[in-house]
Parts: structure tokens; sequence; C-alpha cells
């Protein structure tokens, strides 16, 4: 028994103490660390040879009629954004499919960015694609970021959530969509170069140049900071489609100066001042961009530029009933699970778009205001045996009422 002491794995070399599990075979031995990196290895080599199919991700093109279609069904409005996406997402899908070897024509790719108010469609626009065209996606968030060497997150594990999301296969990530948000909050701090480096701003744009572009980037499987010792993924991002949103609060100024309009007039009410933002912004371009604090090499990676219109109360009251998931249907599918037949009526309907305008709270307000009205309905109904809920505009403003959401009102 003397002999068992010198076992080691014949792969890495570690002694049986220094293991979990040491698997003998005819000649040698093999520990848990070894078999787990094999077993990656041939995951990858096989998929690679596409001798494997790769998890769930087999990824549908569609037309960009279809896509702006399927579009119509979840996101309201929007219609200039749902074009020139639907438009630059079937490209980019054809420019991977289709590529041939030796083509001089090289189909460069068309990154996006939105510009709009925070809560008017951008996030759900870019996750509704994702869906359809059935591709791992991921939302990152341009703040966390700082440039390489700083505290912060580095830019590559953005491409980490990527690949959480599908179970690290590299091969569906490599086709995936990744939104980044707050684009806008990386701008340049400002035009004189100071001694103080712009670390999470400029510095963090520089990061994402190589990024956006197509390169191979060895991401951290955990996130965070890369350190030496880790083990790291190999991620061609040349296929990958980045989407950037930010609110770009001020560009419309900056519209206005380029166009030689009059920005925002003093003497004009507050539905007319609303009225030019919204039809400013239908104007922003790169260079608008480029002065708001974007670099231009940036900007030359994200070559689609569209806007999104601020909600009104019109499409603040669809969004409430005719989205496929819109949130009149998810609450009475949530009563329904309880045997209770949930009614809204209109003029609630109509109460909570004026309510979320009031409150200046956007459509994610609609959220908070349908739940401060059903919360208590919610906790009390179930296993009562009512059967039939009416929510009255009484019922509604009451409830409100008595919620925190009412200390919220602006003067
Ligand atoms: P943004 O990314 O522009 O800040 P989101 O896409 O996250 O905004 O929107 C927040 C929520 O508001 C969404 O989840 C959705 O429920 C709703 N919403 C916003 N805009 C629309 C729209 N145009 N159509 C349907 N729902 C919308």
């Amino acid at each position: 028994m003397a002999k068992q002491t010198n076992l080691h794995c014949s792969f890495c070399g570690k002694s049986r103490d220094e293991v979990k599990i040491l698997i003998a075979g005819q000649e040698g031995h093999i520990c848990e660390n070894c078999v787990e990196h094999a077993q990656e290895i041939i995951v990858q080599e096989l998929q690679k040879r596409h001798e494997i199919q790769t998890t769930q991700y087999r990824f549908n093109i569609r037309k960009p009629m279809e896509i702006k279609q399927f579009l119509d069904e979840y996101v309201i409005g929007q219609t200039d954004a749902k074009k020139i996406l639907s438009v630059a997402v079937y490209n980019h899908y054809k420019r991977i499919t289709q590529k041939q070897q030796n083509d001089e024509v090289e189909i460069e790719k068309s990154n996006i960015i939105m510009v709009g108010e925070t809560g008017t469609g951008k996030t759900l626009l870019a996750k509704t694609i994702a869906r359809l065209l059935n591709v791992p996606f991921a939302i990152v968030d341009a703040t966390v970021f700082t440039e390489a060497g700083y505290v912060g997150e580095d830019v590559e594990s953005m491409l980490t959530r990527l690949l959480q999301v599908c179970n690290y296969d590299v091969a569906a990530a490599e086709k995936g969509i990744v939104y980044i948000d707050e684009l806008d909050k990386i701008a340049r701090k400002g035009d004189n170069p100071s001694i103080t480096r712009d670390v999470s701003g400029e510095g963090v744009q520089q990061g994402l140049l190589k990024m956006l572009e197509g390169t191979e980037v060895l991401v951290p499987p955990q996130g965070g900071r890369k350190h030496p010792e880790q083990k790291m993924i190999k991620l061609n991002t040349s296929n990958i489609l980045f989407i950037c949103g930010g609110a770009f609060d001020g560009i419309d100024k900056v519209i206005a100066r380029r166009i030689n309009t009059n920005a925002i007039g003093f003497n004009v009410n507050k539905n007319e001042q609303e009225q030019q933002r919204q039809n400013l912004l239908q104007f922003v371009n790169a260079q608008d961009l480029k002065s708001f604090g974007l670099i231009p090499e940036l900007l030359g990676r994200l070559p689609v530029v569209t806007h999104l219109d601020p909600l009104d109360a019109k499409t603040l009251r669809s969004i409430l009933t005719e989205p496929k998931n819109s949130l009149v249907k998810q609450y009475t599918r949530l009563f329904e699970y309880e045997g209770i037949a949930l009614k809204i009526e209109d003029e609630v309907l109509d109460f909570m778009v004026k309510k979320a305008l009031e409150y200046k709270l956007g459509a994610r307000g609609l959220r908070t205001i349908c739940e401060h009205i059903l919360t208590d309905a919610m906790f009390e109904l179930p296993g009562t045996g009512v059967e039939k809920l009416d929510v009255s505009l009484e019922y509604a403003a009451e409830k409100l009422g008595n919620s925190k959401l009412n200390m919220l009102k602006v003067a």
C-alpha cells in the first residue's frame, strides 16, 4: 500500500493529496480538474467543427419588414427607430451569414446608437429584437466601466455577461447582441484635456473601440477585473452587434445650434417646448453626438444613429393595453390564476396615464402606478373565493391616494 502515496495526475502532475479525485487508467491517472478542462476542450473543438449543436440558440434571420412587424407587437410608436433598427439588424446578420472568403467587398458592422429620453423603449427594442432572432442578449451599463487599470470594471466584462446568459456557449455568444445603456454618461468631460485623466469617460470610450469593431478578446469568465492567474475565455467580437442607448440630456440644444434654429423658445408653453424638443431629436446625427462628447473614433464604429420620441399621453395609454404583454394583460392573467376576473375601467386607464405624466414617471411609472392600485387586492383576495374585481375610478384614486407615490406629486 505504500505505493499509493506516490500517485499523481499524469496530466498536471499534482499529487494525490493536492486533488479531490484521482481516476486510474491503465497506465496513469487523471484528476478532476483535468477531466473538467478536457471536457471544455472537447466541447470547443466539436463546436468549431460544427459537430455538436450549440445549445438552444439557432438564430432566425428575418426580413426587415418582419422584424418591424414583430417590434410593433411589443413596442408602441417609435416608427423611425424601429425601421432603422430593423434594417441595421438585418444587414448585420446578413453580413455574418453571407460572408464569403476572399470577398473584396467587406461589409462593415452596423452597430447602433439610440438617442431618447429614459423610459421610451430603447432597452425594450433591443431586447425584443434579440428575442425574435433568438440570439443571446446582455444589457450592460456604461457607467460601471473605467479605463483598464483603474477601480471599476474592465469593458471586457460586458462580454462575461453575454457568455453567462448563454451558459458559456462561445459560438452563440459570438453572434449575440449587447445593449450598452447610458452611453451618454461616458461622454468626454470637457474639451480641455485636464491634468486628471478622464478614466470613466474618454478612457472607457477608447477601451470600447476595438471591441465594437471586432477583435479577439480574452474574457474573464466571472467578470470583474482581469488578474493574471485567471483562466480566460477567448471571444471574437466581429459578429457581435452592439446597440447603445442614452438620453443625451441637452443634445436638443446642440442640434438646434447646428441646424440654426432657436432651441427652446422662452415664450412658448410647456407643450410647445416638448414638441420642439421632439422635433429636434429626429435630426440627431453623429456630429451632434461628437459635440456632446463622444470621440469621433467611437462614432465611426457606431455608424447607425436613430432617435426615440418622448411618450405622450396617447402613447402611454396604448402602452397600457396594446402590446402583446401589456401591463393590463399581465395583471389580468395574474388575477386569472386566482380565479378572479379583473376589469379595469377605461377611465381608470386614462387616470393612470394622467398620473404617470403628472409624476413625470413615463412608461416605467405606469407599472408602479398599477402596482399601487392593485397591491391591496393582490394581497387580500387570494383564497377568499372572490371571483370578480372591478377597478373603478374611485377605487383607483383611493388606493393611489393612500400610497407613498402620492408624495411624488410635482407642484
Ligand atoms: P429605456 O431603455 O429607453 O430607458 P425601457 O425600454 O427600459 O426604456 O422602457 C421601460 C419600460 O417602459 C419597458 O419595459 C416597457 O414596459 C415600457 N415602455 C417604454 N416605452 C415603450 C413603448 N414605446 N412601447 C411599449 N412599452 C414601452
